[in-house]
């Protein structure tokens, strides 16, 4: 009780210095361009010290707080039931300095996923989030500001994703979305949104706020896998513009075209990157957060892929580990995605984080896997760095999952939340 005491005392008096800073930074936040500019960078210089204390990184892959001072930090990670988004979950409570919620589908399938991996029960939360109804993601947000360790808030992860890739008619969320597009690019579109100014207004702790959507490899052209046909293109999004509510012939894409299971998913991925890139334009300067993509490597023996055939599901995997030698373990990519949102190395607002081995351009350095651990900052392909188009895609994004004037962008004179945490360890 004691230890958990001085945690607490530990944690005040980090959030005090932090809080002094950042109410500071808010006053500015919302005047004019220069002083916006200023209040980041007193955000970002305040906590030099302790971000110091907290990084000494080894290594950048490195995601372990060490034996220095911790702070708990609360980070959400959506589809933590599964693959990367549990091993992500896992990286960061093993480092010991962060509380997840497991933002997942299945409150029962996560709550076992963390007992087999042996999950403290004080280090996450389990919290159901179905991406394909908008209403369970507004419930989801609304449960999660009242929860104790929202005040934490320091890093969200926007994981989850579906892939059909033999599909050849569409199926449909709640809302009316093609199923593909509706979970993985609009569910997250509507909770990232929801949480900015969330996000924006939380203590600082010592490191910048991440928001990171999971991109892929397969939604850039610019890069062997996304090569290989059907490629990502979201053509004049009139699909989207018309609610993706069509049928498998008309609308039901995002370019308003046939129906393509493989294509929707890489569609989806390139609205992941597509709107990282646009947060980051839009809302970077003004509230200091990291806003980031990133391809974790060829995972290619999680359920992702449960709905290919088992001949595929079988072969895959030998591929990727013995001829294209881009296969990465599912811990190894959960350290990867946590490294991205905790390690100081990754500060880079409106990145797109890759590492070697398979996330490469076309060609450069396919086969080179010297360098597992430091990410660089990747190219996309044309359209992925279009941002003309990722303005509209984002417009468009806004009026489909009907977010209100008032939802968009971060607010003003939003109260900081209070220094006092009681009973933040009071388990889940
Ligand atoms: P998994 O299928 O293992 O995990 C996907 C997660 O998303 C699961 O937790 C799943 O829940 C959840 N999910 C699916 N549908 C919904 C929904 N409607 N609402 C809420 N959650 C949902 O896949 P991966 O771990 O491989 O994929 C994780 C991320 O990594 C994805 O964004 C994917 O695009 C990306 N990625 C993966 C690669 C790979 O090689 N595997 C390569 C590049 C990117 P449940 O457990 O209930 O099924």
């Amino acid at each position: 009780k004691s230890s958990l005491l001085s945690q607490h005392d530990k944690m005040s008096a980090q959030m005090l210095a932090s809080n002094v800073a950042a109410q500071a930074a808010a006053g500015a936040r919302f005047g004019n361009n220069a002083s916006r500019v200023s209040a980041r960078k007193a955000i970002s210089r305040a906590p030099l010290g302790d971000r110091r204390i907290q990084a000494a990184p080894r290594s950048a892959f490195s995601v372990s707080a060490g034996s220095e001072k911790k702070t708990i930090k609360t980070a959400i990670v959506t589809g933590a039931s599964s693959g990367l988004g549990l091993y992500t979950a896992k990286a960061l409570i093993d480092r010991g300095d962060y509380h997840v919620i497991m933002a997942c589908r299945s409150v029962t399938k996560a709550e076992e996923k963390a007992s087999e991996l042996g999950f403290d029960k004080s280090s996450y939360t389990v919290m159901e989030l179905e991406l394909g109804d908008l209403a369970s993601v507004r419930n989801f947000v609304k449960k999660f500001r009242s929860s104790k360790v929202a005040k934490n808030f320091q890093a969200l992860i926007c994981n989850a994703a579906i892939y059909y890739p033999n599909a050849v008619t569409p199926t449909f969320t709640k809302d009316g979305f093609e199923e593909t597009v509706g979970v993985t690019h609009l569910g997250h579109f509507l909770l990232a949104n929801l949480l900015l100014n969330d996000l924006a207004n939380a203590p600082d702790l010592g490191i910048d706020k991440r928001l990171c959507i999971v991109g892929s490899v397969t939604a850039n052209t610019n890069t062997v896998a996304g090569q290989v046909p059907p490629r990502a293109n979201l053509g004049n999004m009139s699909g989207l513009g018309a609610g993706l509510s069509g049928d498998t012939n008309k609308n039901a894409m995002i370019d308003g075209d046939r129906f393509i299971g493989p294509k929707a998913y890489k569609d989806a991925k390139l609205c992941n990157i597509l709107t990282v890139k646009e947060m980051h334009s839009r809302y970077h300067e003004e509230t200091g957060i990291t806003f980031s993509s990133m391809y974790p490597g060829c995972i290619a023996d999680t359920p992702l892929f449960r709905n290919h055939t088992p001949v595929f599901r079988f072969l895959f995997p030998l591929l990727q580990k013995y001829v294209t030698k881009g296969y990465v373990s599912m811990s190894e990519a959960g350290g990867r995605l946590a490294s991205v949102v905790c390690n100081p190395t990754y500060t880079e607002s409106g990145a797109y984080w890759a590492w070697k081995g398979g996330g490469d351009q076309l060609w450069d350095n396919y086969w080179d896997n010297d360098n597992r651990e430091e990410a660089f900052n990747n190219k996309t392909s044309k359209e992925g760095g279009d941002m003309l188009k990722a303005k509209e895609m984002f417009d468009m994004s806004v009026t489909a999952v009907k977010l209100k004037p008032n939802e968009i962008g971060p607010k003003a004179g939003t109260k900081i939340p209070s220094l006092s945490i009681p009973n933040l360890f009071g388990g889940n």
